[in-house]
């Protein structure tokens, strides 16, 4: 498909998508999330010759909260290698992303990145790298996008850490195995910084294309994380980006995904291009229904699940 007959798909999927925006609810965990104008429906595509294109809601920042789980993995893969399996898995969990009870029978191990649980153990580990690590997460987004605009919602930040008793239980609870490093509140609070980035669905797309692209910046050509590496982050997506229902999005979607409770969306198309889309509103499980349905949507009408066509 070529870049007009694409622009013009998703903004008919936009159109047609909308009326499923009113559908669920905001995240409200975090106060600050609440505020939210939930009717937002933004959709965007980066192709590996650089060329992004957007539509509906598609350039307005949102909170990316765990979608920056992705960010923090791939710096923590990059400074670590392969050895950062000895501190996380690779299985999704069949348990919510917030849930502690894989943890005491697992001796402090969790299951993925993905999980909160696993969040905090990368971000542990860029703990012990950085000084900051939310700015070197943030910088490594900047240093992806070539532009040093995008931030740190401060407010939402905050937000989230004033109501993180349970994040701060599963810190404390792998303290507990000695199987975190630093300070649980040093933890939470690079953590809940980095969550709280706040990025457009076309940041999104154009910061992840090198997932798309074995690794390597497509357009600058450097690696940003070698082959393997890529093929090991695009294989939890599928198996465990999006939270408990990991499985119905292979099903539905047959992309690689990560999900976060701001509402955003972020799908891989391996050798082909990146896409995010955007709606605020959430189903049980914390995904956004109506960016759910337009990715769908998408991997239906173009038939690029990676399982084939339908
Ligand atoms: N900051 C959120 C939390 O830990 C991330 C949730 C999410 O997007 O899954 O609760």
């Amino acid at each position: 498909m070529n870049a007009s007959s694409l622009q013009a798909l998703i903004d008919d999927i936009v159109a047609a998508t909308r009326s499923r925006c009113d559908e669920g609810a905001v995240a409200d965990y975090i106060p600050a999330l609440a505020k939210v104008p939930p009717d937002r429906l933004g959709m965007a595509i980066a192709t590996l010759d650089g060329t992004v294109l957007r539509a509906g809601d598609a350039t307005e920042p949102f909170s990316i909260q765990s979608i920056s789980k992705l960010f923090a993995l791939t710096l923590a893969l990059r400074r670590e290698g392969e050895s950062l399996w000895r501190r996380v898995g690779r299985e999704p969990s069949g348990t919510p992303f917030n849930s502690l009870v894989l943890l005491e029978r697992e001796q402090g191990i969790p299951r993925n990145p993905f999980v909160n649980a696993g969040a905090l153990v990368i971000t542990d580990v860029l703990c012990q790298r950085f000084l900051q690590p939310e700015r070197a997460v943030l910088e490594f987004i900047h240093g992806l996008l070539g532009r040093t605009d995008v931030a740190i919602d401060a407010g939402v930040a905050r937000s989230e850490r004033q109501h993180s008793d349970r994040n701060a239980a599963i810190a404390h609870f792998m303290r507990s195995f000695g199987k975190l490093g630093s300070q649980p509140a040093t933890v939470l609070d690079a953590y809940c910084a980095q969550c709280a980035i706040a990025m457009s669905c076309a940041d999104l797309a154009r910061a992840s294309l090198f997932l798309a692209a074995d690794g390597r910046d497509p357009l600058g050509g450097s690696p940003v994380v070698d082959a393997l590496a890529a093929r090991r982050i695009n294989a939890l997506m599928l198996t465990c980006g999006a939270y408990d229902a990991a499985g119905d999005f292979a099903c539905r979607i047959g992309l690689p995904t990560k999900t976060g409770v701001g509402g955003g969306i972020l799908a891989v198309v391996p050798g082909r291009m990146s896409l995010c889309a955007w709606s605020p509103r959430l189903d049980a499980n914390g995904n956004s229904i109506a960016a759910a349905a337009a990715i769908e949507r998408f991997a239906a009408e173009t038939g690029l699940s990676i399982f084939g066509a339908s």
